[in-house]
């Protein structure tokens, strides 16, 4: 970004970025890096001063972070084949209720990599659907929920009511199955 610098506040090291913020926003990112924003009519000294009257609560949150991180990196990630095999299995049971929708009426490409942010995407673009490997841990119901979640933006690639209604036509118990990713 342009418009970031990098700043030392105390001893809390944070990138800077001015934006038409109305106060200093302040942030500790997953990666426990931590970000400042405020209006280029707040002097840096001013944001320096708010950081180091935060520094508590910004080592509370990267002590979180870490532990996220942690958490993560000890959870064996799923076999990338069999995730592909299974992930495949159900489009294919469900193809056959969005064919219409998909592009060119054929089965999308499939894919499945380490998404740590999101269950799967949609691209209409390139007709290709993308799965979480972590999404092999989940319960099947919750599996075929994201596979019907994503076959859906084909045709509603927001997440208007009318996309809702479209899941909840084919998984009138999607909400339930959603739960089941949190
Ligand atoms: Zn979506």
């Amino acid at each position: 970004m342009a418009n970031s610098t990098t700043r030392v506040a105390g001893d809390i090291a944070y990138t800077l970025t001015r934006r038409r913020v109305k106060n200093i926003n302040l942030r500790v990112r997953a990666d426990g890096s931590v970000a400042a924003s405020a209006s280029r009519w707040v002097p840096a000294a001013a944001v320096d001063a708010f950081v180091v009257s935060r520094a508590g609560w910004v080592r509370d949150a990267q002590r979180r972070a870490a532990a996220r991180r942690a958490a993560e990196d000890a959870a064996p990630l799923p076999d990338k084949a069999q995730a592909l095999a299974q992930m495949t299995a159900l489009c294919r049971q469900y193809f056959p209720l969005f064919a219409a929708d998909c592009p060119g009426g054929v089965l999308p490409r499939i894919t499945v990599k380490d998404m740590r942010t999101r269950w799967g995407s949609c691209s209409l673009k390139t007709g290709t659907l993308a799965f979480s490997l972590r999404l092999l841990g989940t319960p099947a119901a919750a599996q075929e929920y994201v596979v019907v979640h994503e076959f859906c933006h084909f045709a509603h690639p927001d997440h208007s009511p009318a996309f809702w209604a479209a899941v909840a036509r084919v998984l009138p118990d999607y909400q339930q199955r959603r739960s089941l990713l949190r």
